[in-house]
């Protein structure tokens, strides 16, 4: 008999999936105040891994880190028009401090450009304090009106990078580096996760930028998701905050800017990328843990094992945790650590000890090698263990980003008509359409239902010179 389903399964209710999934794998709850969330523990642990290896990818370009003010004068946003505008019906404004109404109001950051322009402007003088690279872990604040765990919060966590440069090229190369270096790098490399790189259309382009660079993931049920965005700012906010250098040639210039941020979006489209009806799949480069050695029951020489497994794992380099809570149900530990997405459980009973062996069960290629009792699982001896989880994690690594890859090369539909584009991307799929076959107007029709323009690619895979290169495709999605 099949086992009855912890969570709702995907083709029944997918967005009743994700929020079963998010409960009971304990990644996060809503906060009291609408659109604000509770990062658990397990879900902030994912987040600090993401943390760490995107933090050094940062600072491997010259980055450094640095921390500005949550609060920011009302009157900064409005000196860069189309900034403000776009904001402006996000913002959460902070009008009372000390029980007084206040002389100017704060508004909450929704973004730093402001803030730090402030500074940039004090600190540039001169060519020689440029290129000047910044970055910053923090929250931000946008009042979004449809919320959801992780996608799209009130309050989430990012990095936000800002940086001036003396040169027009030097920008936007540094735009696109971090585009493809940092962040596509990351998430194909650690995250396994399939992505698109691409340029925004002018309509999605971010508020006050002049080039807006995207990678966007097809989700497990065909939907598109923004995964991270690089930003050309041109001299929009040089000219806003008077951010002026003397050049080598002694003339005073604007400098030219970037800003590139990535979010705590990318644990959400980690569940709908990688996701099964039986809960997570963490990739091995990520998890926390990469493989549990469980104790099924619970004497003395089992648990002694699990120990000595566990030791000798570590000192492979595997990331490992020992489950000894012999107290607890053997299935419903097994059952929470599957919802968890852990790459890899070695299950150890008294069995096991006389025949030197373990069960290995492996939750990434589960899907595929699942039997009627419900385990793709086989019998490894214990002393290979060592030698072998190296190579099968790496091997799951590599099934996943696969899998996400053939999922959107098999649901994408390559179209020229604006109706076709529609049928595809309201279908559970995308469609790629010459983007002199759509254009603006054709942009236009399609939010008719819906659909949006995800991004602008070039037919060679290079990201466009510009919005009307010759032969560039949109790429054509419903989104979260
Ligand atoms: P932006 O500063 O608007 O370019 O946003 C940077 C990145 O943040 C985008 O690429 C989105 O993936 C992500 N993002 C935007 N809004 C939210 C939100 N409300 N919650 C989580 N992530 C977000």
């Amino acid at each position: 008999m099949a086992k009855a389903p912890v969570l709702t399964p995907r083709a029944d209710d997918f967005p009743r999936w994700y929020q079963d999934l998010i409960t009971k794998a304990e990644l996060a709850d809503n906060g009291p105040v609408r659109g604000t969330m509770v990062i658990r523990p397990y879900g902030y642990g994912l987040w600090e891994r993401m943390q760490q290896d995107m933090d050094a990818r940062i600072k491997e370009t010259g980055t450094q880190n640095a921390y500005f003010p949550l609060l920011i004068p009302q009157s900064y946003l409005a000196r860069e028009a189309d900034h403000v505008d776009g904001f402006a019906p996000e913002l959460a404004v902070v009008t009372h401090g000390g029980g007084k109404e206040l002389e100017e109001p704060a508004v909450v950051r929704p973004t730093s450009e402001m803030i730090v322009n402030a500074s940039f402007s004090k600190w540039v003088q001169s060519y020689r304090d440029l290129p000047l690279l910044i970055n910053q872990w923090g929250n931000v604040v946008r009042w979004e009106l449809r919320p959801r765990l992780f996608l799209r919060t009130t309050e989430f966590l990012w990095q936000e990078g800002h940086t001036a440069h003396a040169t027009y090229e030097e920008a936007r190369d540094f735009a696109a580096r971090i585009q493809r270096h940092v962040y596509a790098d990351f998430m194909e490399n650690t995250l396994a996760m399939d992505v698109v790189l691409g340029r925004k259309t002018v309509k999605e382009r971010f508020a006050g930028a002049v080039n807006t660079l995207t990678l966007e993931g097809m989700m497990g049920d065909g939907k598109a998701l923004q995964l991270g965005t690089s930003h050309e700012l041109g001299q929009n906010f040089a000219k806003a905050f008077n951010t002026r250098f003397l050049s080598k040639e002694g003339t005073e210039e604007l400098v030219w800017q970037t800003s590139w941020g990535s979010t705590t979006r990318m644990i959400g489209a980690l569940v709908m990328m990688h996701g099964d009806d039986d809960g997570l799949r963490i990739p091995p480069r990520l998890a926390a843990v990469q493989a549990v050695v469980l104790a099924v029951k619970g004497d003395d020489p089992v648990l002694a094992k699990v120990r000595e497994i566990g030791d000798r794992l570590k000192a492979a380099g595997v990331r490992v945790q020992v489950d000894g809570r012999t107290d607890l149900p053997f299935g419903r530990r097994a059952v929470d650590w599957e919802l968890k997405g852990v790459p890899v459980r070695i299950e150890v009973g008294p069995r096991d000890l006389e025949s030197g062996t373990a069960m290995l069960a492996r939750r990434i290629p589960g899907d595929t090698s699942r039997t009627e009792s419900g385990g793709g699982k086989e019998p490894v001896a214990i002393d290979s263990l060592a030698g072998l989880l190296p190579t099968v994690l790496e091997e799951d690594q590599a099934l996943l980003l696969r899998q996400s890859r053939e999922r959107r090369e098999s649901r994408t539909a390559e179209v020229s008509t604006i109706e076709e584009a529609v049928e595809a991307a309201t279908s559970g799929g995308w469609a790629r359409i010459p983007w002199a076959d759509l254009g603006a107007e054709g942009e236009a029709k399609l939010a008719e239902h819906a659909v949006t323009v995800r991004c602008l690619v070039a037919e060679d895979g290079s990201i466009p010179e510009s919005e009307d290169a010759p032969g560039n495709v949109a790429v054509v999605a419903r989104a979260y």
